[in-house]
């Protein structure tokens, strides 16, 4: 809707870039939802996710065809990929943006913090760039009445692929997820080492939840990356969480802070994530985590 909004405001039509030959089948769609004309990018290497190699392609579509804007959705990957547009056209992009008033400059509202704040800021640039924070936008049918389909073939060489996804792991099966546990425990510095959670893991496993972690913690290899809370994490909305030396800087925050009630424990009792839990037990984590457990296995 915000793409049909500015391309009204600046008098064009709203044209869709299609990258690689999954995306293909989408063209049949778009007509519903106001896009006049779509481009499929087709390139030998993209069987999937190549940042710098999408990126270039969007670069060599946006030469050809000096667009008024470009705008991606505000996920992981469409916030990677247009910071690598803006770098490679050396233009501004504005991340998450849930509202746009197009003029000279545009006015853009986006969503900073992890959700935590609203910014009001001006867009500049031959080109604005932006993505859309996700889930604010409302998806409404507009039909275009058809839509014009041709196909790019970008240049590209073998560095833009540098960075690519060579692999898939499935999560392992039968564990809870952390983005649904009802439960979750999570771990940060204060744990010490990846042997420091199999404490974390026995009281999830009693309590039948999942055990997540700060992003110390996934950056110093004690658990993988898809057990982080946070702001480039996972955000968790359990009944109870119980985070166990875990500062409770905002980023971590912004992940756990949907959970219906936060037991904290740690030796700081000045620790924010102290201040702002509903429970808060002051003392080491190695003592208090055995001691529950035992009660809990009584
Ligand atoms: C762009 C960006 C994105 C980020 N995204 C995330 C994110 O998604 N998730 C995230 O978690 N962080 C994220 N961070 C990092 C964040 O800013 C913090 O650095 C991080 O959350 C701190 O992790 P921590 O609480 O484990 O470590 P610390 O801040 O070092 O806190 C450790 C805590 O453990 C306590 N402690 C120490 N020993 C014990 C003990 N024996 N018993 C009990 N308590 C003890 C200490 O008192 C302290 O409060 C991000 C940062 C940036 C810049």
């Amino acid at each position: 809707m915000l793409a049909r909004q500015v391309a009204a405001a600046e008098g064009v039509g709203v044209t869709a870039v299609l990258i690689g030959d999954l995306a293909a089948p989408l063209v049949d769609n778009l007509a519903a939802y106001g896009v006049n004309q779509a481009i499929v990018v087709s390139h030998t290497g993209f069987d999937d996710y190549a940042p710098e190699a999408w990126a270039e392609a969007v670069v060599q579509v946006a030469q050809a065809r000096a667009p008024k804007a470009i705008m991606a959705t505000g996920t992981d990957r469409g916030n990677e990929l247009m910071a690598h547009v803006a770098a490679r056209l050396n233009l501004a992009m504005a991340a998450n943006v849930t509202q746009v008033k197009v003029g000279e400059s545009y006015e853009i509202m986006r969503v900073r913090w992890g959700g935590s704040l609203f910014e009001e800021a001006r867009l500049h640039g031959e080109i604005k760039l932006l993505t859309v924070a996700p889930l604010v936008q409302e998806v409404s049918e507009a039909p275009s009445g058809g839509v014009t389909v041709e196909t790019f073939t970008p240049e590209l060489d073998e560095k833009a692929f540098r960075v690519r996804v060579t692999a898939r792991e499935a999560p392992e099966t039968g564990k809870i997820s952390l983005a649904e546990a009802r439960l979750v425990v999570g771990g940060g510095r204060g744990v010490g080492s990846a042997e420091g959670f199999a404490k974390l893991d026995e009281l999830a496993n009693l309590l039948g939840g999942a055990v997540g972690g700060s992003r110390v913690v996934t950056n110093l290899g004690w658990r993988p990356h898809a057990d982080q809370v946070g702001q480039t994490g996972t955000r968790i909305a359990p009944d109870l969480y119980i985070a166990c030396g875990i500062s409770g800087a905002i980023q971590h925050w912004v992940g756990c802070k949907g959970s219906k009630k936060i037991l904290a424990i740690n030796t700081d009792p000045e620790a924010p994530m102290m201040t702002k839990a509903d429970y808060a037990v002051v003392g080491d984590l190695h003592e208090v985590l055995p001691a529950l457990i035992a009660e809990l296995k009584q």
